[in-house]
């Protein structure tokens, strides 16, 4: 394989949808959030790797942490808007969104669906029909790879972002990394039928 990127005991081969995190992985992570349009930036790779996924037949979801809303610096509105323009752009390189899950509290709140919880993973299960153990979060914090285990999902942590911040942790030495969502998704679709 042309990647440095190290497949996990099971492999991927049965993963039918695909749960990806927001900054960080799609676009460019911001120290004062992405809080407009013109402050969203795809990372290199990022919309034509998720038109891999739907070509490849993966049903893809977005779950993002938008603490930002309930902070009171940006509106619902305005996330939502943002949200519109991301899908649409990311359909003009042949990717399909089917739906993005966006907590909007902050950590202060105690929700059940600000990540590591699993609430927008199991809404999404619920309100799609989805099997969360065919199911992987690809995301770069450890809040994402925790919300994903909690809710029996698998996960890749991608060095994008804050990901490679996150390395070092004892138990990442468990977890599946990707250099970006690009080699995530190479992992993805060219996971072996059989487990060795
Ligand atoms: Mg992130
Ligand atoms: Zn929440």
């Amino acid at each position: 394989m042309r990647t440095r990127a190290r497949s996990r005991i099971h492999g991927f081969a049965d993963i039918e949808t695909v749960f990806l995190d927001r900054d960080g992985v799609i676009n460019e992570n911001r120290a004062d959030y992405v809080k407009s349009w013109a402050e969203f930036s795809f990372l290199p790779g990022a919309a034509e790797a998720i038109a891999r996924l739907s070509r490849g037949g993966k049903r893809v979801f977005v779950i993002t942490n938008q603490s930002i809303v309930n902070r009171g610096l940006v509106s619902r509105a305005a996330v939502e808007a943002i949200h519109r323009r991301m899908v649409r752009e990311i359909e003009r390189y042949g990717g399909q969104i089917e739906a993005v899950a966006c907590c909007l509290h902050r950590p202060d709140e105690g929700c059940s669906c600000r990540k590591p919880k699993q609430g927008l993973l199991l809404d999404l299960a619920g309100e799609h029909g989805l099997d969360l153990g065919s199911t992987v979060v690809i995301g770069d914090a450890l809040s994402d790879v925790e919300a994903a285990i909690a809710a029996g999902c698998r996960a890749i942590l991608v060095r994008t972002g804050r990901g490679s911040d996150q390395l070092g942790t004892e138990w990442v030495d468990d977890l599946t990394v990707a250099s970006d969502l690009g080699e995530a998704v190479d992992l993805l679709l060219e996971s072996p039928l059989t487990a060795p």
